[in-house]
């Protein structure tokens, strides 16, 4: 009998594509089950931080990004007039501390990567796969076909994002995303067409800036190595129930901000034409696994994030390479007798961390939109006056943040539990 593991991973976003590559590389047969008919060209820009770009590195993949990438020289965090209230060096100042570079890039650029190097080390890939049931004790998932059929892997992995069907068969309930109450405007606009004056400077030095005002933010960096300026504004939700994303009108998304940054608003002249995207977070769940052992979550379908810290992507994609390392502890014969044991360090390496980055995601927000008054000018005065320390309103500048959302070093994590649990493997007894 064949004593390495069947996997099952419910969805090719880049969590489950991440966790494919990291797990197979681990000497298992993985098998993606997508909805999709084609994994194509949607999404805008996404960020890639250190601690992901370490995982990129390992797996060989970190030159294949870096040909699509752009490196931002500093994140400017500006009011809504403009003014430069903070900035935080990228590029020397992160990728020489923390040893990785940090890249901003199109999404489907990225996927497109991951997808290739999975296809590449042998994955399976089925795409118009809609997993509609499991069977957390065989295991097993259905999927949807004329007729629907079966497939009964060792081990389910659900990576099927924000309305993660595998979340509410675990929860044995409904349980939809969380609303924040805002909602972003998404856009991209060609460099080649950003030709007015007022735009050269953001051209000339591509930096990450922000803006922030009463209930409303706005940010842009460049991807596509220069090409492409990614736009996105925050503001309340007005999106009608049920409706998740939305083309929306150009010239309404250009009115909301006209009274701010004229770089910003000769800016939002270029857009051609832009989506309004609800953003929706998690509650932190209890348990990503099934007490059965077979079945465990990753991704957003566990830790939907606000994208104020820009860091949905790098959680999913840490997630799949804590698990691919874990994995890689043991020997493809012996990793049956160990899965339980994965699965709760996986779990216990991982719920904690995401959960914090959930939460300061959303503490980003109370900063950017804070209501002209008392806690701003207070917000303003630390950002202008003094030294970034524990609790600096820019987290990317606060020392402490920075460290733990940059210097996440996944195998050095994986060593430390597994070193621990050889000393005591009686966790699958807790
Ligand atoms: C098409 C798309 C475009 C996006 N664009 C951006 C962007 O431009 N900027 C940004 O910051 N974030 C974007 N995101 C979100 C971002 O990629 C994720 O927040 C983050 O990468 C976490 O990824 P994930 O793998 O956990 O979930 P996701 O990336 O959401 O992937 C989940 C996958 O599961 C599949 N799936 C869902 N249900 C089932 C089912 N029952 N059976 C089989 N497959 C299923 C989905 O089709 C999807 O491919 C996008 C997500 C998607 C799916």
């Amino acid at each position: 009998m064949d004593q390495d593991l069947d996997i099952i991973i419910v969805g090719a976003g880049l969590g489950g594509l991440a966790a494919a590559i990291g797990i197979s590389k681990a000497g298992h047969r993985v098998t993606i089950l997508e909805q999709a008919e084609q994994l194509g060209e949607v999404g805008a820009g996404i960020q890639i931080p250190p601690s992901s770009s370490r995982v990129l590195d390992q797996w060989g993949l970190l030159e294949k990004v870096r040909t699509i990438a752009t490196l931002p020289h500093d994140f400017h965090l500006r009011t809504s007039n403009g003014t430069i209230m903070s900035t935080q060096n990228i590029q020397p100042f992160i990728e020489k501390k923390y040893g990785y570079p940090y890249f901003q890039v199109h999404r489907a650029g990225y996927h497109r990567i991951l997808l290739n190097e999975a296809i590449r080390i042998g994955v399976n890939i089925k795409l118009q796969s809609t997993v509609i049931r499991i069977d957390f004790h065989k295991p097993a998932v259905t999927v949807r076909g004329d007729p629907d059929y079966e497939i009964t892997p060792d081990l389910i992995i659900g990576a099927d994002g924000l309305r993660s069907s595998c979340r509410e068969a675990l929860l044995a309930r409904p349980d939809p995303p969380r609303l924040t109450g805002d909602l972003a405007y998404r856009s991209l606009v060609k460099v080649s067409d950003m030709k007015s004056p007022l735009l050269q400077e953001l051209i000339r030095k591509p930096c990450t800036n922000y803006w922030m005002g009463p209930n409303m933010h706005a940010m842009c960096y460049f991807i596509e190595k220069n090409q492409l300026c990614n736009i996105v504004l925050i503001i309340p939700d007005d999106l009608p129930e049920g409706v998740n994303v939305e083309s929306a009108s150009v010239e309404e998304m250009q009115r909301k901000f006209d009274s701010w940054d004229p770089q910003l608003t000769e800016l939002l002249r270029q857009v051609g034409s832009t989506t309004k995207w609800r953003l929706q977070d998690s509650v932190k769940m209890e348990q990503w696994s099934h007490p059965a052992n077979k079945f465990v979550l990753l991704g957003d379908a566990c830790h939907a994030t606000l994208p104020y810290l820009a860091q949905g992507a790098a959680q999913a994609i840490e997630d799949g390479a804590v698990l691919g390392a874990l994995f890689s502890k043991v020997t493809p014969s012996t990793a049956r007798l160990h899965l339980p044991d994965i699965l709760k360090l996986y779990e216990q390496l991982r719920k904690d961390r995401t959960a914090q980055v959930v939460q300061k995601s959303a503490d980003f927000r109370v900063i950017f939109h804070m209501e002209d008054g008392p806690l701003q000018k207070e917000r303003d005065r630390i950002l202008l006056y003094e030294k970034p320390a524990k609790g600096f309103p820019f987290l990317f500048a606060d020392p402490s943040i920075q460290e733990f959302l940059f210097g996440y070093d996944f195998a050095r994590e994986v060593d430390v539990a597994w070193e621990e649990y050889e000393r005591s493997p009686v966790l699958s007894l807790l």
